[in-house]
């Protein structure tokens, strides 16, 4: 608290991240990060990229990284924004896109974050509960609203809608932009950048933080109809006219275009993900269908807030969330099978 805030810093209550702990030998299954390493092409882009050309600006229209997207999906540049990370990209959706005189709808159970940029941008919004198996029911969203926002998958359940679903949502909503946050979709569910040519209410946004292994570079996109990027443009340049640097959009670029290492790598992410879900299960575990690179799971006699701390102690590191119909959960990202095993190891210990 300080008198030199203003008014609005008071009432924020800023996103908490997983921990980013240093320590050796953690294995660290709390944050989502891909445990594969990003592509050596793009590690590569960003070496050719580091020199003289530093000195200038980058281009403030960054064409080439959204001519890289746009080709990934079959869209066209006007139909793309990007930023510096998706959260980046979000706020940005919030603020230009999402403040209307009727509430922002969006999942009772969902990404954190979107509370936390409805009481930056103060926007008023209802949360719609997640049926009684964690998933979202697209009927409950046929009430007045402003505008709508979902994670698919969803996280923390790792549940995805499918195209179906999402389309009827769009359809249901016409004059209403509905936003999906697709952080995950590379890990098993369908996109809904498909679906852009027949919808100018459907913004997509995806990152390249955890299929293409690349959280601390901090690039993300959004998708839709030249209208939408338009605003989202306009707030962009009222607020920092170069987020991403050269070498962020090299790497970028270079990732974009490496589809097959992607591809390879979120494979192995679910074929990992379908050996721990078994495991856990045979452990006793209900674990929630997951198309993401985690597993929401718990333990019908072990307390969830209890596990996550004596996994601590054997320095395995997963999320707990303090929050209400999932304060029994833990949200394990999917690491390498060395990883998942040790693990499974660990909880056998802690189950007996
Ligand atoms: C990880 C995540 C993001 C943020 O990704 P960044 O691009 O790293 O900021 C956005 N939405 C959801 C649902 C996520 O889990």
């Amino acid at each position: 608290m300080s008198k030199f805030w203003s008014e609005v810093v008071h009432g924020l209550t800023p996103y908490t991240p997983g921990e980013q702990v240093q320590m050796p030998g953690l294995i660290k299954l709390n944050t989502n990060e891909n445990p594969y390493g990003p592509s050596p092409k793009a590690l590569a882009a960003m070496q050719a990229a580091l020199g003289d050309g530093l000195r200038k600006y980058s281009d403030p229209s960054n064409a080439v990284l959204k001519d890289a997207v746009a080709h990934r999906f079959g869209l066209r540049r006007e139909q793309v924004f990007v930023g510096n990370s998706s959260d980046e990209v979000l706020a940005h959706t919030f603020h230009a896109l999402l403040k209307h005189d009727l509430p922002l709808l969006s999942p009772d159970i969902s990404y954190s974050f979107y509370p936390t940029y409805c009481s930056l941008y103060g926007i008023e919004s209802v949360q719609v509960p997640l049926n009684a198996r964690f998933e979202i029911d697209v009927e409950d969203y046929r009430q007045p609203c402003g505008a709508i926002i979902l994670a698919n998958p969803n996280a923390p359940t790792g549940i995805a809608l499918t195209l179906a679903q999402i389309e009827t949502l769009l359809a249901d909503h016409p004059d209403q932009p509905v936003v999906i946050d697709e952080a995950y979709v590379d890990f098993g569910a369908q996109s809904a950048a498909s679906l852009l040519g027949r919808y100018d209410n459907l913004l997509v946004i995806q990152t390249l933080s955890k299929s293409r292994s690349l959280a601390g570079l901090r690039v993300g996109f959004a998708l839709g109809h030249p209208d939408l990027i338009a605003g989202l443009e306009r707030v962009k340049n009222s607020f920092n006219c170069y987020p991403l640097g050269q070498v962020q959009q090299a790497g970028a670029v270079a990732a974009l275009d490496d589809a097959a290492y992607m591809e390879q790598t979120a494979r192995a992410i679910i074929a990992s993900r379908t050996w721990l879900t078994t495991q856990m299960e045979e452990l006793g575990f209900e674990v929630l269908p997951s198309q993401a690179n985690f597993i929401f799971a718990r333990h019908p006699q072990h307390d969830g807030a209890g596990l996550a701390a004596a996994l601590r102690e054997r320095a395995i590191l997963v999320r707990h969330f303090k929050a209400a119909r999932i304060d029994q959960f833990l949200r394990i990202s999917i690491g390498t099978d060395e990883e998942c095993a040790s693990l499974v190891a660990a909880l056998k210990h802690i189950l007996i």
